[in-house]
């Protein structure tokens, strides 16, 4: 049987290591795309032992004749677009660098995929910021977008762009809506990783305090490894669809600072409030329901949000210096 080759854009990234470990166990032929910068962060994959088991190519996906070459040289039968500018606080600070990769690079992809063969299957990195202001809890994949981000507005065009090329022209194009997810991977910047990578040097008197933004607001966290299992079964499925990948649970910023400092037995009053960390936009609330990831998939996710706390916890003591 001829093997199955998986193309992930956004190699160099958490989920992207994590999904190329997951495909390798399945016989998968792994190309990963990356910028080709001097210095790629190719972290994740030596952390997972993984490095010389993918095949790396350059490629900049706002170049359309790049795309075009890389598809018709390794005639992939899954491609994984992971690649983004993925923070949404970057994103108030540089809109449109942030709209134009996260947009074009997804129209580019698409459309190279319509040119050189319509049945390579296609899995698009949506993410929940797309919902923005909500008026219903949970949110559901009927749920209106209402972005507050320019991460989210780039988001959410690249989510029509993929509807609209799977209903147009029939590609197999579906949608994994992701809802935060964590793991040891994940870049320093993100709000959980920072807190528990601050509260573990806070323990050891190399820093002082913690300084946080907003963290009245509640967000529905997940265990990234179980979400790259979820974006495997999506591209996996002999129909196309969208699909809400979430632990349906929420928790303030706040009660995730003081269980980490708790287990750290860290003073609740290290922690301290820095506007100029405050976003001009703010999503107050928000958690989904996975029930259709569940049925549809057969997707298992049973971790509470503490149990998944503990496990990034864990790993971070065991890898900090
Ligand atoms: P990361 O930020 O860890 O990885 C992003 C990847 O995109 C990196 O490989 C990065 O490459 C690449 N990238 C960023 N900007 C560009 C660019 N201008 N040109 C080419 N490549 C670029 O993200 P995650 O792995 O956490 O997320 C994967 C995808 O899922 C992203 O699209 C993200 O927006 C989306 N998502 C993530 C969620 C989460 O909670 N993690 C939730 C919902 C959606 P480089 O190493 O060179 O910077």
């Amino acid at each position: 049987m001829k093997q199955k080759t998986a193309i992930i854009s956004g190699i160099t990234g958490q989920d992207g290591a994590y999904l190329a470990q997951l495909l390798l166990r399945d016989n998968f032929k792994v190309i990963g795309l990356t910028r080709g910068y001097h210095n790629d962060n190719l972290n994740g994959l030596f952390y997972l032992g993984i490095k010389d088991k993918v095949t790396l190519m350059t490629c900049d996906l706002l170049d359309i004749s790049q795309v075009i070459k890389i598809l018709q040289q390794t005639k992939p039968t899954h491609f994984y677009n992971l690649a983004a500018q993925s923070s949404v606080s970057l994103s108030f600070q540089q809109p449109i660098g942030t709209f134009q990769f996260n947009t074009l690079s997804v129209f580019n992809l698409l459309e190279a995929i319509k040119m050189v063969d319509k049945s390579i299957r296609f899995y698009q990195a949506s993410s929940s910021e797309m919902y923005g202001k909500v008026n219903n809890l949970p949110i559901t994949e009927n749920s209106v977008l209402h972005p507050l981000s320019p991460y989210a507005i780039s988001k959410a065009a690249a989510h029509f762009t993929c509807i609209h090329y799977r209903e147009s022209y029939q590609l197999h194009v579906s949608c994994g809506v992701l809802f935060n997810h964590e793991s040891y991977l994940r870049q320093n910047t993100f709000f959980v990783k920072k807190v528990i990578q601050e509260s573990i040097k806070i323990s050891k008197g190399l820093i002082d305090v913690l300084k946080v933004g907003n963290i009245d607001i509640k967000r529905d966290f997940g265990y990234a490894p179980k979400y790259t299992e979820a974006m495997y079964l999506i591209l996996q499925q002999e129909y196309p669809s969208d699909y809400l990948i979430c632990s349906g649970q929420t928790i303030s910023l706040r009660e995730i600072i003081y269980y980490i400092f708790d287990k750290l037995n860290i003073s609740h009053e290290l922690c301290q409030i820095d506007d100029n960390l405050y976003r001009p936009a703010e999503i107050e609330n928000i958690y989904g329901n996975n029930a259709k990831a569940k049925q549809e998939l057969g997707w298992v996710y049973d971790l509470d949000i503490y149990q998944t706390l503990d496990l990034l916890l864990k790993e971070e003591l065991e890898n900090a210096i």
